[in-house]
């Protein structure tokens, strides 16, 4: 093995164990959690080497680095998601590599997704980003709506054609009554994601926790865990 993937495969077995310990911990089956590995800012041969290493979901958050590392790994049998602010002038490019959209968070880009999805003949998971910081109805500093905003949402995707309305996604804030709180804020999480399958039963996807909180969400009962640092390293630049 060459020393990067070495160095990928002996963080992803420690993300891994830490997935399962926490499993253990909350009582879940190691099997009721996903992981993803965001890549953003790393390269292309990254995201090969983790294919090779047994990943099968990644997340992007900015479309001009996404586009061209998906089409260089367009061969791999991988799940694209892309968790970033969304603008719909990328949502022609993005809905060309993604499977998933992590961060709708409105009704504009429902609209646009679903144009586009229908365009390009694919079916498009659609998460609704959750804003936990904004108030019931306000709008998120890193993008997601209030809670009061998800039900309205909710429905307009799922009635969107080319989208499916696969489930809730949050990122833990870092200002108002849930800064420093994480667990809180991912059980609020999981509280709104009750109340969204009663309309719709099969947006049961809960995605939250990083590399510093996986496991607050997995205590929680996240489904989904969005690790980047953890696997790949820390990122040389904003990302
Ligand atoms: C970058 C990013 C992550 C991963 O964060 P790490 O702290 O590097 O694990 C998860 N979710 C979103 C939305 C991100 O932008």
């Amino acid at each position: 093995m060459t020393d990067r993937k070495d160095e990928l495969a002996a963080n992803l077995a420690k993300v891994e164990r830490r997935i399962a310990d926490a499993c253990a911990a909350a009582g879940r089956a190691r099997d009721e959690v996903t992981l993803i590995v965001v890549t953003k800012t790393y390269p292309a041969s990254d995201v090969r080497i983790l294919a090779e290493l047994g990943v099968r979901h990644v997340a992007e958050n900015r479309d001009q680095d996404a586009a061209p590392k998906a089409a260089a790994c367009s061969d791999l049998p991988l799940t694209w998601h892309f968790v970033g602010q969304l603008q719909t002038n990328k949502v022609r490019s993005v809905v060309g590599y993604a499977d998933m959209v992590q961060s709708v968070d409105r009704a504009r880009l429902v609209t646009a997704l679903s144009r586009e999805a229908e365009r390009q003949e694919r079916e498009l998971g659609c998460l609704i980003q959750v804003a936990l910081d904004a108030g019931e109805s306000g709008r998120g500093e890193r993008g997601g709506v209030g809670p009061g905003g998800i039900e309205e949402l909710g429905d307009l995707v799922a009635g969107a054609p080319g989208l499916r309305l696969a489930g809730l996604m949050t990122v833990a804030p870092l200002t108002g009554p849930y800064a420093g709180r994480e667990q809180a804020a991912f059980e609020r999480l999981m509280d709104l994601s009750t109340d969204l399958r009663r309309a719709h039963p099969a947006a049961n996807m809960v995605s939250a926790g990083m590399s510093a909180d996986l496991e607050q969400a997995v205590a929680a009962g996240a489904t989904h865990v969005r690790v980047g640092t953890a696997v790949l390293g820390v990122r040389a630049r904003l990302g």
